[in-house]
């Protein structure tokens, strides 16, 4: 009966998280699509508890209990802005938990377990730890307490791979001695360095895709637990989280003009540093909030740009109702959205979605780029790296390579942000030097509203 019950709870969250994966392949299914995999994860925690092997249910209790405390407010407090840092380490804690699971199982059994789990617990822990120290060192440049550059040092490839070729080693000789607990614990400190090691050098344009990439380890770590506990559910999520965190990391290696081995062992030159407020000796075009709503009254096309300082400042609501006012004038109004604007992937399509933009209003790089030439104004809302030129021209830029919105070939460009301080790769923009660009200083919401009723005046 308990048996029963509990495949029937598997089977069913295992057909919810395939049909919530489903619906977050598109923006207006999405939200229906996160319903069914919450319902799918609850089920099977449900259908967990008649696990015939459960004696007391005290420390489950416990853990729930203490998983609401910590998760709730996190969940409820951790403004819009911090959710790609909150993400990070939603990884690193999970992963850390299925290191730990691998570890205590270890030590309880180890030799016993016999070489082929051996090896599987070696895999899991392995790929545990590196995605728990890595995680929380993307976290750490997401948060900007580690800065978001790459931080390169002379050999750091061979370093790695040579830390690489060890765990690996290690994970073999283990499961040729699985006796011997002392490689065991060598390997998880090596996989601890190694995590670390691999997130400091990448920075910039390749953060998205190492996120997506420590998303597809902590699924792949997921996975390999279910193999070891013979937990069907944990394999099927984890596989599920794994591919389709890699079908991520390539779509974003493609939208970055990026391959994997270049994001992996780029090595990335010296970045010439600019901090926030430094001052930039070369001439700009600053406007006034007045010449800007006039420059947009006249203008017969317009396409906005969003980028991570509109979502700082929360602007995506008066954005729209910019826009709205701009279409009542008989303006054409478009936005331009980049993969990876913002600080995660579709970070621009959920706020604009939030502030009930029409999807058809929304376009895609390559869907935009070509029609720039024709647009008169396009306006910039808090984007910085997406619309930086570096990405065609500076050769050792952190950003080289990285398709951009062209925003520059419109007739007038207008910048909204608060100063000419960088962006998450750190580097200056050549776009706020150019004719056609029109620096309008402050905060993104304020100068929303103030461009909003100066229109209507
Ligand atoms: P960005 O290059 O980080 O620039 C954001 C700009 O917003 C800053 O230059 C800042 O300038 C401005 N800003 C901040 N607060 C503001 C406010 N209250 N009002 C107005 N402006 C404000 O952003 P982006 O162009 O969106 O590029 C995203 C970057 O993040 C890329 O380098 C990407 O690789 C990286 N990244 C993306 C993801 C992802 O999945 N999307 C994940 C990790 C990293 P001021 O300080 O002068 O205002």
């Amino acid at each position: 009966m308990q048996r029963t019950a509990l495949q029937l709870f598997y089977l069913l969250s295992a057909i919810l998280f395939v049909l919530g994966l489903r619906g977050l392949s598109h923006p207006r299914t999405a939200r229906r699509g996160m319903f069914l995999a919450e319902l799918g994860m609850l089920l099977a925690i449900i259908g967990t508890l008649f696990h015939h092997e459960i004696l007391s249910y005290r420390w489950i209790v416990g853990g729930l209990v203490l998983g609401t405390v910590i998760g709730a407010p996190l969940a409820i407090w951790i403004p819009m802005t911090a959710v790609p840092q909150r993400t990070a380490l939603s990884h690193s804690f999970g992963a850390l938990a299925a290191a730990l699971v691998g570890i205590s199982e270890y030590a309880r059994h180890g030799a016993h377990l016999g070489a082929g789990r051996v090896a599987v617990i070696g895999v899991e822990v392995m790929l545990g730890s590196l995605t728990f120290t890595g995680s929380l060192m993307a976290a750490g440049k997401l948060q900007g307490l580690i800065r978001g550059y790459p931080i390169t040092y002379r050999g750091q490839n061979v370093s790695n791979l040579a830390l690489l070729a060890g765990m690996a080693g290690l994970t073999v000789a283990l499961a040729l001695t699985p006796e011997a607990g002392r490689l065991f614990y060598l390997m998880v400190a090596l996989a601890l360095i190694f995590g670390v090691l691999l997130i400091l050098p990448i920075g910039a344009a390749d953060m998205p895709v190492v996120i997506a990439l420590l998303n597809s380890y902590g699924g792949l770590t997921d996975a390999a637990m279910g193999f070891m506990l013979d937990n069907k559910i944990q394999i099927i999520t984890g596989s599920l989280d794994g591919s389709s965190g890699f079908i991520l990391s390539i779509l974003m290696c493609r939208a970055m003009n990026r391959s994997m081995t270049n994001v992996l062992f780029g090595a990335f030159g010296k970045v010439p540093e600019l901090t926030a407020g430094e001052e930039v000796k070369k001439p700009i075009r600053q406007t006034t909030v007045d010449e800007a709503a006039e420059v947009l009254g006249t203008a017969r096309s317009i396409v906005f740009v969003p980028g991570y300082g509109m979502a700082v400042s929360q602007a995506q609501h008066r954005v729209r109702e910019l826009a709205d006012a701009l279409k009542k004038k008989g303006v054409s109004v478009r936005y331009g959205i980049h993969a990876v604007a913002g600080r995660m992937p579709g970070h621009m399509n959920v706020l604009l979605a939030e502030a009930n933009v029409p999807y058809d209003e929304l376009y895609d790089m390559d869907q935009i780029n070509p029609q720039f030439a024709e647009t008169d104004v396009a306006v910039v809302v808090g984007a910085n790296d997406v619309v930086n030129p570096a990405a065609k021209r500076e050769r050792g830029s952190p950003i080289y390579g990285m398709p951009i919105l062209e925003v520059e070939r419109a007739r007038v460009v207008i910048v909204c942000k608060r100063s000419l301080g960088p962006g998450f790769a750190g580097i200056d923009n050549e776009l706020y030097y150019n004719e056609n660009t029109l620096m309008l200083f402050g905060d993104a919401k304020d100068t929303m509203v103030k461009l909003a009723t100066a229109l209507k005046q």
